[in-house]
């Protein structure tokens, strides 16, 4: 891809989507995660521990104690505390309870191997499960949904997300983890920007170094042309207005 010169920089102002060594296969501490985070100068740091339904994935008392545990603001970093969730079937189940879903800061909802039937789920039943999270009030955030295992009709689960008030993820790591996945986010990002569906980009950050490490992401905006308003972590007001609607939550500014 092109890296096209832009008048001023680009960046985001938080990741929203990380991962610490809780869930047994990352390798860094929420304490390294928001030190990386201030590193790069941002305003805050989600933090979204996988859902019970993974190998070694976080039960639900783990969400309920991470509130009790750590403080809104972790040395002038805002950690919103939040979790990526599992969706288990075409009706959008998800493996978190939709009680404990509304008590988080932010949810991301993402199709694993967790998904029934584990085979190679096709296309029409993907689009099925997308139906359904689109319809959770709960759900914040559409985790990975380039990967290419699990594709389906991209403009009919984009309009699902309009319609359902969803934030669509631009995952950053993707293109390097779920191999072919280059093109799919690119349509993807091309059909939200289409449709007006907001956007985030997230590293999903597995170890320290790739918290905030989002440069694919900025040079696909840049490439389509995306309004900057439909990125919603890029600026940290936007990303609290958000916040603020969608959860009446009142982040320090
Ligand atoms: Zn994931
Ligand atoms: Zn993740």
């Amino acid at each position: 891809m092109s890296r096209r010169k832009v008048g001023k920089s680009l960046n985001i102002a938080g990741d929203t989507h990380t991962h610490t060594l809780a869930c047994g296969h990352a390798f860094s501490t929420l304490g390294e995660n928001i030190a990386a985070a201030g590193a790069r100068g941002h305003r805050f740091l989600c933090y979204t521990e996988h859902g019970p339904a993974m190998v070694k994935g976080m039960n639900p008392w783990f969400f309920q104690n991470q509130r009790r545990s750590v403080p809104r603001v972790v040395d002038g970093i805002v950690v919103l505390l939040g979790c990526e969730a599992n969706i288990l079937d075409e009706t959008g189940a998800m493996d978190l309870s939709q009680e404990l879903l509304g008590q988080l800061d932010w949810v991301i909802a993402s199709l694993h191997d967790t998904f029934r039937p584990q085979a190679e789920p096709g296309p029409q039943t993907i689009v099925r499960a997308w139906k359904a999270v689109a319809q959770n009030p709960y759900v914040d955030c559409i985790g990975h949904l380039g990967n290419p295992r699990m594709a389906c009709d991209y403009e009919t689960v984009v309009r699902y997300f309009k319609e359902g008030d969803k934030i669509v993820e631009l995952n950053c790591s993707s293109h390097k983890v779920r191999p072919g996945s280059d093109a799919t986010c690119r349509q993807i990002a091309a059909l939200c920007k289409a449709y007006g569906v907001p956007m985030v980009l997230s590293s999903d950050a597995h170890f320290y170094t790739d918290v905030g490490e989002v440069e694919w992401g900025l040079n696909l905006v840049r490439d389509l042309e995306i309004p900057e308003e439909l990125i919603l972590n890029l600026n940290y007001d936007r990303f609290c207005a958000e916040l603020k609607r969608r959860r009446d939550i009142d982040l320090p500014r």
